[in-house]
């Protein structure tokens, strides 16, 4: 081989040497300072362009050639500006440094691969990548730094230009090999770095990933496998099966699982109950995947991930456990209950609620309509006061609120319906028949006692307590509308001496008819008929004047003189009464009092004007009323 050759394969020896010591001197600074990478690969090129001008190709008697073009414009191309200029500066330091006629010419060759170079990656990052760049790069890179021709003297032009026809080939196959070189190292790099990056997901990664050969032999195997089996160390599982971890048992049936994927040649997905490291068992979710030789097709092995699923079973398990639990509290309640979605279909209902409604009980379930359910209970009159309009597009039943509802066979339900999420409604329907009777009994037992309380026991009249109140309330009222209010007050004539003769049930039952005919005399609705104490009683006439008072008085007299019961000791020898009225239009300064006690004033005048008789007193406080009336003295 001539020294031409010699030298060229030199030069691509320092091409090579250029990529290799790049390479470590990028990597080195990606991991400790990234954003001196440019400057690194630039004064990386800068030697390495130094080093090929020690190797210079001697053409012809004073002509020389290097490769320094190569690493400068390559520079430039991976790492852009900053790179080219890191690589041209010590490149043309040394150029300068040797001096010579063509050192200008060195110098602008070093600036014009340089420029090449950044022109090269301008606007793209990975120009490298790029072919098509890569070949104008490579013809750029060869041809055009050697316009410095021009500036070299004219009488070496003869020379240079015999020996520039044999560079320019050479020059732009060394070129293009660099870059491919290059490139394949970057390449190389992203791979690495991928793998690296691999690695660090599945050792990190909790959960166990391997992959397997079609025997079942661990091939690759991250940590979490590894603890999973007990192993210790991930390498500890390569080339070892299920057999080596596991009782045979298990171990075959992991087998058969992984047999069925390798036949299949598809994804499996297993959930599996299995015994942890620990001891403890737990669930397993387990997926399987066959892994295809991107060449032939053929199944080389599996990939299994496994995902320790034991709590999220647990959570299943209770939510499966609540959800029985509560189905069964909805089932035995005793109230119907129903839920209904935004267009009225049956959601959910309880056993209750069909059994509450017997004659469409069958209608009354999941997926049916509202609105077909209530035409069909109107139809059979299951529901006696049926909603006035079931067309509507929201039946009364969807609204919320509280009402009532009537069956067929007299039961009462009590209906509560509340929005629920999604426009739905919750309907609760509670029998309330019996609480419904039981308030009708309470109702009346109440009227009972009420009346009771205020009725006389032994006369059917109402009791003092009850004449209390009512005399009052007519008093008040009487004054509010300035109308006459007129009391009687009425006492058996000599009854002590009826008891005495007669004895007192006797006496009893005298009472009885006597209040009897004071009932009878009092027509209107309005009027009081009540015992006042012992023989004495007093009827209250609202709206009476003193007249009509009287009159009623004279009537009494009269039916009770008409009862004809005997008094042996009386003058009169039957049962008389003596009657006090007292009448008053109650103004301003008039108390009730004052009515009561003239009333009593009257009887006491009635007893001594020589009974069976009524009187009546200085009761006419009204001076509207005429003077003549106001005092009063009948028999
Ligand atoms: P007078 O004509 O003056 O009224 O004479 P009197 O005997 O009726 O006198 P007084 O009013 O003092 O007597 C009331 C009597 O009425 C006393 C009592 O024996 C009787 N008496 C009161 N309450 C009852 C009752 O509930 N039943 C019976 N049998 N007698 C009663
Ligand atoms: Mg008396
Ligand atoms: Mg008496």
């Amino acid at each position: 081989m001539n020294s031409i050759g010699i030298l060229v394969l030199i030069n691509i020896a320092l091409a090579v040497l250029f990529v290799t010591v790049w390479s470590r001197v990028d990597a080195w600074l990606n991991e400790r300072q990234p954003a001196l990478r440019p400057v690194g690969l630039g004064i990386v090129g800068g030697f390495a362009a130094i080093a090929a001008m020690m190797f210079p190709i001697h053409l012809s008697p004073g002509v020389f050639a290097d490769m320094r073009t190569a690493s400068i414009a390559l520079s430039g191309l991976i790492g852009g500006p900053i790179s080219a200029l890191c690589a041209a500066l010590p490149a043309i330091v040394y150029r300068v440094s040797l001096g010579g006629v063509g050192t200008g010419a060195g110098t602008i060759t070093i600036l014009l691969a340089a420029v090449i170079g950044a022109a090269a990656n301008w606007n793209a990052e990975n120009a490298i990548h790029s072919n098509r760049r890569i070949l104008l790069f490579s013809a750029g890179v060869a041809v055009v730094p050697q316009l410095a021709f021009f500036v070299l003297p004219v009488e070496v032009w003869p020379k240079t230009l015999h020996g520039l026809i044999i560079v320019l080939p050479l020059l732009f196959i060394v070129v293009l090999m660099t870059t491919h070189l290059l490139r394949a190292e970057l390449r190389l790099r992203e791979t690495i770095e991928q793998a690296k990056l691999y690695r660090l997901i599945a050792q990190t990664l909790p959960e166990s990933l391997n992959a397997k050969d079609r025997q079942g032999r661990f091939i690759i195997a991250n940590p979490a496998t590894a603890r999973a089996l007990n192993a210790g160390d991930p390498s500890a599982l390569i080339g070892k099966t299920d057999m080596d971890f596991h009782p045979p048992e298990l171990a075959a049936s992991y087998r058969a699982d992984e047999q069925s994927v390798l036949e299949r040649g598809k994804p499996t997905h297993i959930e599996q109950y299995y015994k942890k490291p620990d001891g403890q068992w737990g669930w397993l979710s387990t997926l399987k995947n066959p892994i295809y030789n991107e060449k032939t097709g053929e199944i080389i092995g599996i990939v299994t991930h496994n995902r320790d699923i034991t709590h999220q079973k647990e959570l299943e398990r209770q939510l499966a456990e609540s959800q029985q639990q509560l189905s069964d509290a909805l089932a035995n309640m005793a109230d119907g209950l129903v839920m209904f979605d935004r267009n009225g279909n049956i959601v959910y209902c309880n056993a209750r609620y069909q059994a509450l409604f017997s004659k469409t009980a069958d209608l009354r379930v999941p997926g049916a309509n509202i609105r077909d359910i209530m035409a069909a209970s109107l139809a059979c009159g299951e529901e006696v006061r049926a909603p006035r309009d079931t067309d509507t597009p929201q039946p009364a039943f969807m609204q919320p609120g509280d009402r009532e509802m009537h069956l067929w066979d007299g039961r009462t339900l009590e209906v509560r319906t509340r929005s629920v999420g999604g426009g739905g409604s919750l309907v609760v329907f509670t029998d309330i028949t019996r609480t419904r009777e039981a308030e009708d009994i309470l109702k009346n037992a109440n009227r009972v006692l009420e009346k009771a309380a205020s009725t006389d026991g032994l006369t059917g009249l109402f009791n003092r307590r009850a004449f209390d109140e009512k005399i009052s309330h007519e008093f008040a009222r009487a004054r509010r509308s300035v109308e006459p209010l007129s009391l009687l007050m009425i006492d058996i004539d000599h009854f002590k001496l009826f008891n005495d003769h007669y004895g007192h049930q006797v006496g009893d039952e005298c009472l009885r008819q006597v209040a009897a005919r004071l009932k009878a005399v009092a027509k209107r609705s309005t009027d009081i008929a009540a015992r006042y104490g012992g023989e004495e009683m007093a009827l209250v006439l609202p709206n009476t004047d003193l007249s009509g008072a009287l009159e009623v008085a004279d009537q009494y007299l009269k039916a009770v003189r008409a009862l004809r019961i005997p008094h042996a000791q009386s003058s009169k020898h039957i049962v008389t009464v003596s009657i006090g009225v007292a009448t008053l239009v109650p103004n301003g300064g008039d108390r009730l009092e004052d009515l009561v006690a003239d009333a009593d004033r009257a009887l006491y005048c009635a007893k001594h004007e020589g009974r069976d008789g009524y009187q009546t007193t200085l009761a006419f406080r009204d001076e509207r009323l005429p003077r003549s009336e106001r005092r009063t003295s009948l028999q």
